[in-house]
């Protein structure tokens, strides 16, 4: 009898343990397609973007000894009659079972002059141009309140003091966090200077900057968009039920409502737990509910995910950070954690991922 081939596309965070632990636990085939081959921390661009460097982490390293088979290449289209997955270059592969786990990117499409002017750090080669750009620049607007937007702005001020950093966001800063957090951020951007703008609803981006729905402006010659990510648009143009973002719509198992030879796991997924809670995107979320897709395969689970949040990590630059412990439901609870410990507490949590991604394990209990 032949093996079940498992085909995974994308090689992020969720894809990489996805192939690892599906080759390790199903007894299937395992294939990765990623378009390069090397892995990205994308948790880390902010700080590329500000000029550090990343460690180096090819994924055949990454896979060594696992069994699975890495293809570098670009997915075009899926076809799921045929069951195959097809790229720009190369023959289709076909699959039993495929593991959906292409991420998401920079939403630039919702207010005019994005796309041309603004820069992000959603990808690596979208941090790399960011950072070329910054080496020529006085003055950064950061569009975006969110975890994205404040890491950014904290990261980028303290690496280039010489800069002027502007923290743009369509509401009140914090808005996901406990009072004390939000005290912390503000005292956190005070002391490094950034000039923080709530309540500014972006209407366009020029290339010296920002156009606010009340008239006013923001003068930049580099702005940073970090305000929302979308998914590609692959899963919606092969026929999967979709979301109103074109996430995969996945039952508790992960698998694709419409295909349930499809499991889709990590930012293209669109997860929402037995109890109604719909997960965000983040590692946070798609390392455990990756985990629980890959013992359903394997059999040692049925049913939805146990899973809970616990805190956000928020670094502000490399000295500060402020962890807000959360309720299950991601809700805040006064609890925080900031300044240096706060900043190591991050660190292990960041590098704690690619212990995982190197050794990535099942729980024993679901
Ligand atoms: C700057 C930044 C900071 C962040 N900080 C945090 C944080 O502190 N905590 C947290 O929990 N989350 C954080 N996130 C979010 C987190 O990075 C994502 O939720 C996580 O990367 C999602 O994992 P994933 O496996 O779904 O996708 P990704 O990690 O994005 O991986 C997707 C993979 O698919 C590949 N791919 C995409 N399209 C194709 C294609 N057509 N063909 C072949 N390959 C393709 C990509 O190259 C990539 O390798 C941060 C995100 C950013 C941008």
């Amino acid at each position: 009898m032949t093996a079940e081939k498992i085909v995974v596309v994308g090689a992020g965070y969720t894809g990489l343990a996805a192939a690892k632990l599906a080759a390790k636990w199903t007894g299937a085939e395992v294939t990765l397609v990623n378009a390069s081959d090397r892995f990205v921390e994308r948790v880390r661009l902010h700080q590329l973007a500000s000029g550090q460097r990343l460690r180096d982490l090819p994924l055949r390293d990454l896979l060594a000894g696992t069994g699975a088979r890495l293809v570098v290449g670009r997915v075009r289209a899926i076809d799921p009659d045929a069951r195959e997955v097809l790229l720009d270059d190369g023959a289709p592969i076909g699959y039993d079972k495929l593991i959906y786990a292409l991420g998401s990117h920079a939403n630039l499409d919702g207010v005019p002059g994005a796309a041309e002017h603004a820069y992000t750090v959603a990808s690596r080669a979208d941090a790399e141009r960011l950072r070329a750009k910054l080496s020529g620049s006085r003055t950064v607007a950061v569009v975006g309140g969110g975890l994205t937007g404040v890491e950014a702005a904290a990261e980028l001020a303290e690496a280039h003091p010489g800069l002027k950093v502007s923290l743009v966001t369509g509401g009140p800063l914090g808005a996901a966090l406990s009072e004390r957090g939000t005290r912390h951020l503000h005292r956190v951007f005070g002391r490094l200077g950034v000039d923080v703008r709530e309540n500014a609803k972006v209407i366009e981006v020029r290339a010296d900057g920002l156009v606010l729905a009340d008239g006013d402006t923001v003068e930049a010659d580099t702005v940073v968009w970090t305000a929302g990510f979308v998914v590609s648009s692959i899963a919606a143009e092969a026929g999967f039920d979709v979301d109103a973002a074109g996430r995969m719509v996945v039952d508790e198992a992960l698998r694709s409502v419409s295909h349930p030879d499809v499991i889709a796991i990590g930012d293209a997924a669109a997860i929402r737990l037995a109890n109604g809670l719909e997960l965000r995107m983040a590692c946070a979320t798609g390392l455990p509910t990756t985990q629980h897709a890959v013992r359903v395969l394997a059999g040692k689970a049925t049913g939805s995910p146990r899973f809970r949040y616990f805190n956000q990590c928020i670094s502000l630059g490399r000295r500060d950070a402020l962890i807000q412990f959360v309720r299950a439901d991601d809700s805040p609870v006064d609890a925080v954690l900031k300044g240096r410990i706060a900043a190591f507490y991050k660190e292990a949590v960041v590098r704690g991922t690619i212990l995982f991604e190197r050794h990535p394990v099942l729980p024993t209990s679901p």
